[in-house]
């Protein structure tokens, strides 16, 4: 079961810049729906494997993944503020931000205009591209997009066409079976030890 995070902070401790009133419903009410959802589903998914019953699995999976991010960026957002008193990206940090984006008020910038013009509902994120070494600004639509936030990749397989119809034609099933026997675990063991000794990254 996933508990929900303690505020670092009061209440009314972000005011005036975010009211009591405010801060108070998105944790007490909207987080920890996303917080009971999240563990419900974790059940489902146990009951699932139990009794071997998957005819409601893509449901449960896109309810994963969209309860999952709600947490997962809740948790950032709600860990990401504080009372007001003034602090600054460190000069490591603030260095990377120059170099990948010319300049603190570049950044500043992108991310607002970034954030202003996100659909619907959603988010807006500075995130480490770790394949591409650098710093980005991301928007994000809804929570998710199918994925969880923050996850590292363990094993994939492509489930696009292109990567089976020639072979299998619409048979997913067939080419899955298949694909299990290709599989390099060698890699995903390898990819598995190294983020076992990564540190957990602060939230
Ligand atoms: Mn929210």
């Amino acid at each position: 079961m996933h508990k929900m995070i303690e505020l670092m902070y009061p209440f009314n401790g972000l005011e005036p810049y975010y009211s009591e009133e405010t801060l108070r419903i998105h944790y007490e009410k909207l987080y920890k729906g996303y917080v009971d959802n999240y563990n419900r589903i974790q059940t489902k998914l146990e009951n699932a494997r139990k009794n071997n019953e998957y005819d409601n699995i893509k449901c449960l999976e896109k309810d994963l993944s969209f309860q999952g991010s709600g947490v997962i960026l809740h948790e950032l957002f709600f860990n990401n503020i504080n009372i007001p008193i003034p602090s600054s990206p460190s000069d490591e940090l603030m260095e990377r931000i120059i170099k990948d984006f010319g300049s603190f008020e570049n950044f500043k910038k992108q991310f607002a205009e970034a954030a202003k013009v996100v659909e619907a509902s959603g988010w807006c994120l500075l995130v480490w591209a770790n394949n591409f070494n650098k710093l980005e600004v991301l928007q994000c639509e809804k929570h998710q997009n199918l994925t969880l936030w923050g996850c590292i990749q363990l094993l994939v397989i492509d489930m696009w066409e292109h990567s089976y119809f020639l072979q299998y034609k619409s048979n997913r099933q067939e080419y899955i079976n298949a694909w299990w026997n290709i599989v390099n675990w060698n890699i995903v063991n390898k990819r598995y030890d190294t983020l076992k000794k990564c540190k957990k990254i602060v939230s």
